[in-house]
């Protein structure tokens, strides 16, 4: 536990209860510091929280913890006790008509048509020049035509509605960092691809997952914070406004706040437009959800899977029961259908609940008879985009913001960062410490 800091204590507000403000909140209580979150949402844990409906629990997409850094998996298990388990990893990705297990492996490879096959194989000594920019060069240069045609380009129109060419090479080192997971999985070109679905036996990546759902890691550091004198407003959205010499105010509907510090972990775009007006472009992806009561269990024996062709509308599902058994009913099933759309783009939830649901039968998934029931969640601000630009977009808007010295951006999505949520702690932790230490130097002796 951090040394207190006990003079006239310092103030912080923290805007966006997710993982990031959470851990926020909790270090800096833990240090003495009169703790503020507001969250717009009636509950936190931002894009990492559950989604109840009856005795179904979703989350957003597939969850789960998996970190390399010895702090956040102390901090973890801090939080969580016993309370999670422990689970290997079963992925995979839907393209030319079947399933196939992600990491590819050897099976995977010699199911592949044999004319595919052939010409991944060519692919292997004939590879483009990567260009230094954008992802269409990248993925061209690490994986040849083939695998680009029949799985990149395809995912990355229909997931970014962005073409590949104007995307950024940053989307392809996160995106596939993102989807492996596992550093031990190099899958970074089209020989390590060759090399990894060779080897006869294979690694098994593990992760850890709070037992009850991803709500309980949330609701655990929730807890501590306001044992510690932190208060937390749910139902607040946070609104800034420059006060004078470079101070903030915080509105929220019904108050106007001042503190020390502001930590921002809401959309960095917010914080621009109403700081300093509307700003550089930087595109966000909403996700549509679509979240599934069948009437039995019904799944392709996978946590989650991606879904390139472009005839299908669906780009990933995940099924809650392979993650805890206990978030669905006995006998029952659930799946979460993720559909991407620009920010601020409109969702036909009639209209495409029925394609999703033709989708799912299609791929095998669940038969159309067995859907009970259909809820809709639109969560605003899933995804960063990394444009072919957005390094130089996001320095202009980082540079405007660094006129207001009380103003602290951190998380996702004050970073517009396509992170995961170790990231998220890990970065917050360092954040908590930079900003006690400066705290304790400038206390009075
Ligand atoms: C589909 C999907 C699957 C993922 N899978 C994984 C995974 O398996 N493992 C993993 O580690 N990570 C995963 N991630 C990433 C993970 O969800 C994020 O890294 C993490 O949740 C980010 O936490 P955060 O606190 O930084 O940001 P956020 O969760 O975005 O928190 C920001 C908070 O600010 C609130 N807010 C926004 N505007 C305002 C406002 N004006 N006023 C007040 N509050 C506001 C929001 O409601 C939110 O609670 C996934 C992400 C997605 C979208």
């Amino acid at each position: 536990m951090p040394a207190r800091i006990d003079h006239p204590s310092p103030s912080a507000i923290v805007v966006g209860g997710g993982v990031a403000g959470l851990c926020l909140a909790d270090k800096l209580s833990a240090a003495g510091i009169r703790v503020t979150i507001l969250e717009k949402e009636e509950k936190v844990g931002g894009l990492a929280r559950s989604l109840v409906h009856g005795d179904f629990v979703f989350d957003i997409g597939p969850k789960r913890f998996h970190t390399y850094s010895p702090s956040v998996e102390n901090y973890l298990h801090e939080i969580l006790g016993r309370a999670y388990r422990t689970i290997g990893r079963k992925s995979s990705v839907y393209f030319l008509g079947r399933l196939h297990p992600w990491p590819l492996q050897t099976s995977s490879v010699f199911r592949l048509p044999p004319l595919v096959l052939a010409r991944c194989l060519v692919d292997l000594f004939r590879k483009p020049r990567f260009d230094g920019t954008s992802f269409s060069s990248y993925i061209l240069s690490r994986y040849g035509k083939t695998l680009y045609q029949v799985f990149f380009r395809d995912y990355t129109r229909k997931f970014c509605h962005e073409d590949p060419e104007q995307m950024h090479e940053a989307w392809a080192q996160g995106s596939i960092h993102r989807a492996i997971i596992d550093k031990r999985f190099d899958q970074g070109s089209l020989l390590a691809v060759a090399r990894m679905a060779l080897l006869p036996k294979r690694a098994v990546t593990r992760f850890l997952y709070p037992l009850g759902g991803m709500d309980r890691f949330h609701e655990a550091l929730a807890a501590r914070v306001q044992r510690q004198g932190g208060r937390i407003h749910v139902n607040t959205p946070a609104r800034l406004v420059a006060g004078q010499g470079g101070t903030l105010i915080v509105e929220t509907p019904d108050a106007a706040h001042r503190a020390d510090r502001v930590f921002w972990t809401a959309p960095i775009t917010e914080a621009h437009d109403s700081l300093v007006g509307r700003g550089p472009h930087l595109k966000h992806l909403t996700l549509a959800l679509f979240l599934i009561e069948a009437r039995r269990v019904c799944d392709d024996g996978n946590q989650w899977t991606y879904f390139s062709s472009p005839e299908l509308l669906i780009s990933r599902t995940s099924y809650p029961r392979s993650f805890d058994p206990g978030l669905v009913p006995r006998d029952a099933g659930s799946i979460v259908a993720e559909v991407t759309v620009p920010e601020g783009g409109s969702v036909q939830w009639d209209r495409w609940e029925e394609l999703v649901i033709r989708d799912l039968h299609e791929a095998g998934v669940c038969r159309h008879e067995d859907v009970r029931a259909v809820h809709h969640a639109r969560i605003p601000y899933a995804y960063p985009v990394y444009e072919l630009r957005y390094q130089d977009a996001l320095k202009r808007v980082m540079g405007d913001l660094a006129a207001f010295p009380a103003l602290v951006l951190a998380g996702r999505c004050g970073k517009f960062w396509y992170n995961n949520m170790d990231d998220s702690l890990e970065d917050s932790m360092q954040i908590a410490a930079r900003e006690l230490t400066a705290w304790r130097r400038s206390a009075p002796a």
